[in-house]
């Protein structure tokens, strides 16, 4: 796996290097986590992509995991005592500590879904090399990608829909699979790599032994074409896929995704439902002290 290498940028969450000719390879490095995402790898994340574009000699992008699994999605636990000042906004909404719905749709659109958007629209190539869970915000970094490869063991699981939800920030569910196959696997939660594949999510499903090598040659026969070729056939398809509609169809379900969540405040005093979370987490939340903006907390404690 990469090694931090003196001759290319370092980062905090992720590893940035090029391990074949014409490849950039951007590696996220927080197994001890299983690579869940904050706002460190977020904007770590961004800056490796925007370092990658910006090499002429780079063709293709690979976004890879560290250990056993590629991302168990958002970081819940947030950035120790880092907030969204110690980060540069790279989209158009800030003010994120404004209060009610205003201050978390801001945050959601920065951070999950114009970020999401922003590589999803690199002007390069990415292949995302998916191992073991893929989990619910892990998910929007699949999808950012250009082409899918994983390895036999992958799991795609959508745990919003658990929790009282109905799906990520960057909703690309029906987009990805259809969607009679999109509610089905919203509303069980798990979808095998092989499933992904036959659903046409996935591109190519690998042993997990193989799945380095597969995908690092897979980035060198791409880069057998021009930038141009490259470059243009993304945005075309990509293009293609906005004027069906997905992205005002995603803007939409973006809007639905904050509405859920002033819901269950008003209905729960949090942002997810508490009767969905497992007992240990449960407890913790019914431990904690009612605060504002929270009624139905603040009048349990009455
Ligand atoms: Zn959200």
């Amino acid at each position: 796996m990469a090694k931090p290498d003196s001759k290319f940028p370092t980062f905090e969450t992720v590893i940035y290097d090029e391990p074949r000719s014409g490849v950039a390879r951007v590696t996220l490095n927080r197994p001890e986590k299983r690579n869940a995402q904050n706002m460190q790898m977020t904007y770590d994340i961004n800056s490796a992509f925007d370092f990658a574009v910006q090499q002429p000699h780079v063709k293709v992008i690979v976004l890879a995991a560290v250990g056993e699994h590629f991302s168990s999605g958002h970081d819940l636990s947030g950035d120790g005592d880092k907030t969204w000042r110690d980060f540069p906004i790279v989209g158009t909404w800030a003010n994120f500590d404004m209060p009610g719905a205003e201050g978390r749709y801001s945050r959601e659109m920065e951070i999950y879904l114009e970020i999401t958007e922003r590589w999803r629209n690199l002007s390069k190539p990415i292949i995302a090399q998916v191992q073991g869970k893929c989990v619910t915000g892990g998910l929007m970094l699949a999808w950012c990608s250009d082409i899918i490869v994983a390895s036999d063991d992958a799991k795609f699981i959508c745990t919003s829909t658990k929790m009282g939800g109905s799906g990520v920030e960057f909703w690309a569910y029906p987009w990805e699979i259809g969607p009679r196959r999109a509610k089905q696997w919203m509303l069980t939660g798990e979808l095998s790599a092989a499933k992904a594949e036959q659903y046409g999510m996935v591109n190519e499903v690998v042993p997990r032994a193989e799945l380095e090598a597969f995908t690092l040659d897979l980035a060198e026969k791409l880069c057998t074409h021009t930038s141009w070729t490259l470059n243009m056939t993304k945005a075309t398809i990509n293009h293609t896929q906005d004027v069906q509609g997905r992205r005002v169809s995603m803007q939409h379900a973006f809007a639905v995704h904050q509405l859920g969540h002033a819901h269950r405040v008003l209905v729960h005093g949090a942002a997810i439902d508490p009767n969905t979370l497992p007992e240990n987490i449960r407890a913790h939340f019914d431990k904690r002290a009612p605060r504002a903006g929270d009624p139905a907390k603040a009048s349990a404690a009455e």
